[in-house]
């Protein structure tokens, strides 16, 4: 499928699992919860978003069969099988803009200094870690500590041996 060079997302309810791994990767992704499948439509065409669902009823709407609307229709139930398909199909990069997007509300992170952090994140993160970022929705603070470096390693094995867990 052909999609935009950064392309954009939203992530229906029934596969959300696959926005956090999208915004890890760096792609701009909304979260859908609601069941107005219109409006899901709607919010995709006018921000330029591709669909990604479970939902065969989605794909037989007339936007999106006349490729008004990009949509993927996900196949497996494993998130890393979803991961896989859409990663594949839609070619896109786990290397794409790590480390710049919340996990949580899907918003630009800004860059942060040591000094700024200080008294925001643990002492032995301060002391190992100099690079931070931060969410100016959630002001959630990132760091590449262990837990988004073993998230990058499972990122990466999403395009290798996806039967090796
Ligand atoms: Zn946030």
């Amino acid at each position: 499928m052909e999609v935009a060079e950064s392309p954009r997302f939203i992530v229906d309810h029934n596969v959300g699992k696959l926005a956090k791994w999208l915004r890890m990767m760096g792609y701009d992704t909304l979260f859908f919860s609601g069941d107005n499948d219109s409006r899901m439509l709607a919010l995709a065409q006018k921000e330029n978003r591709v669909i990604l669902t479970k939902d065969t009823q989605i794909m037989r709407r007339r936007l999106v069969t006349k490729g008004q609307i990009k949509a993927l229709l996900i196949e497996n139930d494993k998130p890393e099988l979803q991961m896989h398909q859409v990663i594949t199909t839609l070619n896109l990069d786990p290397q794409f803009r790590p480390f710049s997007i919340c996990l949580e509300c899907n918003q630009p992170l800004r860059e942060r200094s040591q000094t700024q952090v200080k008294d925001l994140v643990p002492p032995y993160v301060f002391q190992t870690q100099s690079q931070y970022m931060e969410c100016p929705a959630c002001h959630r603070i990132y760091w590449r500590g262990t837990h988004w470096q073993a998230m990058t390693r499972k990122l990466a094995g999403f395009m290798n041996n996806l039967t090796e867990e």
